[in-house]
């Protein structure tokens, strides 16, 4: 079959560059820091045991059954009460349930962006956004980041002369740049997206993984303080902080939006399975959930720590970076010149793998700076991975 018979927009479609990657990873004796996936000893199974139990005891029959397209009420309204201890004030009919944020991503792209639509994203930025984004056919533009997250005033200066229609930002402990937004800019960016009337698609996957005792207000809720948050449209997950595998997600949809949002996700898979929904919900509802976050944040925030000290007495000299308040990344640039796609082949030779950092940016990209997640590895290969590192600079 020719070539020529697949959708042109297609036709490019790259594999994403991690999970190639990620086959390295998986090789005798490689520590990897360069999956994103969260650390499966930390699944609370007994808790999902529990839960699995009470679904196939007692709901078994809405479990294997066809549902509705924006969710399950109960899992909607569960969702709202999480919500509120983000701030955000919601009621079950904005929340619409996807089966992961990326289907959020996916669907918003779908419903949202024509072709030719500038869309902006952080430099650097979540790898499978771009995917969609393209795949949509959207005009990237991207703005830079620093220590406090997007650099509002350079995108203040691009959307005074040109027409945005979208903002893409991940705010909270930032795939991949670790970085989080500053309050200040968080007030910045949702005033600006009033003033000058773009969408801010705010993807909040990490945003419960929190090293600090600061709290970072969502995009969403300070829109809503400014008295309409119609203009931010907001998506987060239980991949991180439960089970990815689970593949429930989900968005919270101004009213403008609701039935293209509906309509689309009928389309896509007429709603996210019966059977993870019951299950989320019923962990949900065993109240189990905060102390896995607690127990995650703790696990995390510990390897963090034990990458940066690593990092600063080895490689110091070497690399700057951002220490990152919470999530799973950790973002660094070389001091000088460096290309570490090509670095890579080094460093695997010596058993370390990363994931370069040019497959971030949309254009232009930095070839001095890679990725590393720590959450997945021992204290001890995290140390024996620096040293590996430090050793392929030779
Ligand atoms: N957004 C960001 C920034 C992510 O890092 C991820 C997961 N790597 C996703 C969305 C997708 O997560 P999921 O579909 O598992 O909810």
């Amino acid at each position: 079959m020719s070539q020529n018979k697949i959708a042109k927009k297609v036709q490019n479609l790259q594999s994403s560059a991690i999970r190639e990657l990620l086959k390295h990873s998986k090789m005798d004796g490689v520590i990897s820091l360069g999956g994103g996936i969260p650390n499966p000893d930390l699944f609370d199974r007994e808790g999902l045991q529990i839960a699995m139990d009470q679904v196939l005891s007692s709901a078994w029959k809405e479990a294997f059954q066809y549902g509705l397209s924006e969710g399950s009420p109960e899992l909607r309204a569960a969702i709202c009460q999480l919500l509120a201890e983000r701030a955000i004030v919601c009621d079950v009919d904005d929340v619409v349930v996807t089966s992961g944020s990326q289907q959020s991503l996916d669907i918003l792209a779908r419903a949202l962006i024509d072709p030719g639509d500038i869309v902006v994203v952080e430099r650097p930025t979540y790898l499978a956004a771009l995917q969609v984004l393209q795949l949509a056919e959207a005009d990237l533009r991207s703005v830079g980041t620093d220590g406090d997250g997007m650099i509002i005033d350079e995108l203040e200066a691009l959307v005074k002369t040109t027409p945005v229609k979208a903002v893409y930002i991940v705010p909270t402990f930032g795939n991949p740049g670790g970085v989080t937004l500053a309050e200040h800019r968080r007030k910045q960016l949702v005033e600006l997206s009033q003033r000058y009337d773009f969408v801010i698609i705010e993807d909040d996957p990490y945003g419960e993984i929190n090293f600090t005792d600061k709290t970072f207000t969502p995009l969403k809720a300070w829109a809503a303080e400014s008295g309409n948050s119609d203009n931010v449209i907001y998506t987060s997950t239980f991949s991180k902080i439960l089970a990815p595998g689970a593949r429930v997600g989900w968005l919270v949809v101004p009213g403008w939006l609701k039935r293209q949002v509906v309509n689309l996700k009928q389309a896509t898979d007429l709603h996210t399975s019966s059977l993870s929904q019951s299950l989320t919900y019923h962990y949900l509802n065993s109240g189990r959930l905060a102390g896995q976050i607690a127990l995650i944040r703790e696990a995390y925030k510990h390897k963090c720590q034990t990458l940066c000290e690593q990092l600063e007495s080895a490689l110091g000299d070497h690399l700057t970076f951002h220490k990152p308040m919470g999530g799973m990344f950790l973002w660094a640039r070389f001091n000088y010149p460096m290309d570490t796609t090509q670095w890579l082949k080094k460093t695997l030779a010596n058993g370390v793998v990363y994931v370069p950092g040019e497959f971030f940016y949309c254009n232009d990209p930095d070839h001095a700076t890679l990725r590393m997640s720590y959450v997945s590895v021992t204290d001890e290969n995290l140390k024996e991975a620096v040293l590996r590192l430090k050793a392929s600079l030779n």
